[in-house]
């Protein structure tokens, strides 16, 4: 009688938290969301973002506010989102540097693949090595050969340690193997500032931030991280065509939520971001910044699940090899 009470007790308890979530998810959102964007405004990660976002809040009929806390390589904006209330109103939108900083640092303020929830992937984007319009190099041979000659003086930016500029680079050194002064900010919104007024170098970013100034002419760029050459940069050689054998990264995106939110909720923010990756001017904006949609079936919570899991593994033993640490 007394396991009939109990099993009685435990099937209404979780009968009255099933109503309380799928309650939940019905009348989610009723306020302003927060999204964080782990890097300086006018970024790459910020214009993906701000774009997604407008589109989601028309879905989701409340404002999506972007928050920009830059710094570490992005591991402050994700410490930010990490210890958030799990209630829905606080997410968060990172590259790939969410999963190379779980080793890139070894003090983390919060445990990568356990500190969050999942919404989805969004974007996957291509980088581009560029410089300042008036830097000597005129083709990527020339540069290769140039920053090996002149490693003590040429600055190379980034957004520092776990950041994709960084990663770029890092991989840039050890193709050239020589390393080089690198310059970095809180994110490549402020060293795109810094490139065109030719404080700084040399950058690796992705096209959402480089495209409109390398069409423009403002910035000179030596080659695209692609496997194929770009239909909205043309002119501009793989890395691969320019000499660096097998140079290729992708900068994936996603948007994840603290650990804790409701399923409901985070599976209404998943249908959200798929409709946002359908929306015309998302779908527009993104081809005339070199980069693409996320799948539906990528754009879930399960993809974004995967795709993180599968990123912390790959790069655990590159840097791990290579040795070097942000702390
Ligand atoms: N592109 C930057 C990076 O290096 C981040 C940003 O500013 O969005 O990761």
């Amino acid at each position: 009688m007394k396991s009939l009470k109990t099993l009685f007790g435990a099937t209404a308890a979780l009968a009255a938290t099933l109503l309380a979530t799928s309650a939940l998810g019905q009348t989610y959102p009723e306020r302003t969301i927060t999204m964080v964007v782990p890097f300086s405004a006018g970024g790459p990660t910020d214009t993906v973002t701000r774009l997604v976002a407008e589109a989601m809040s028309k879905d989701l009929g409340q404002q999506i506010v972007v928050e920009n806390v830059g710094g570490a390589g992005g591991t402050l904006g994700a410490g930010r989102v990490a210890s958030a209330d799990p209630d829905g109103y606080t997410l968060l939108l990172h590259h790939i540097g969410m999963a190379t900083s779980a080793t890139l640092y070894r003090k983390l303020a919060y445990d990568t693949l356990n500190a969050f929830e999942y919404v989805g992937l969004v974007t996957e984007v291509p980088m581009t090595i560029v410089a300042r319009k008036d830097f000597e190099p005129t083709d990527l041979k020339g540069l290769i050969d140039y920053m090996k000659a002149n490693k003590d003086t040429v600055t190379v930016a980034n957004a520092g340690i776990g950041a994709a500029s960084h990663l770029c680079g890092m991989m840039l050194m050890s193709a050239l193997d020589t390393q080089f002064t690198t310059v970095p900010y809180k994110g490549t919104g402020p060293a795109m500032t810094d490139l065109l007024g030719g404080q700084v170098d040399v950058m690796c970013d992705q096209t959402t931030n480089t495209t409109k100034q390398i069409l423009g002419g403002t910035i000179k760029a030596y080659a695209v991280t692609s496997p194929a050459r770009l239909s909205n940069l043309p002119d501009v050689p793989t890395a691969e065509e320019g000499g660096l054998s097998g140079f290729q990264i992708g900068i994936w995106h996603g948007i994840y939520a603290p650990k804790g939110t409701p399923k409901d909720i985070t599976e209404r923010l998943s249908k959200s971001l798929q409709l946002a990756l359908k929306d015309p001017n998302v779908v527009a904006r993104f081809a005339e910044l070199g980069t693409a949609p996320s799948s539906e079936a990528d754009a879930t919570p399960d993809g974004l699940k995967a795709k993180l899991e599968s990123e912390v593994a790959r790069w655990k033993p590159v840097i791990e090899a290579a040795g070097q640490y942000a702390d």
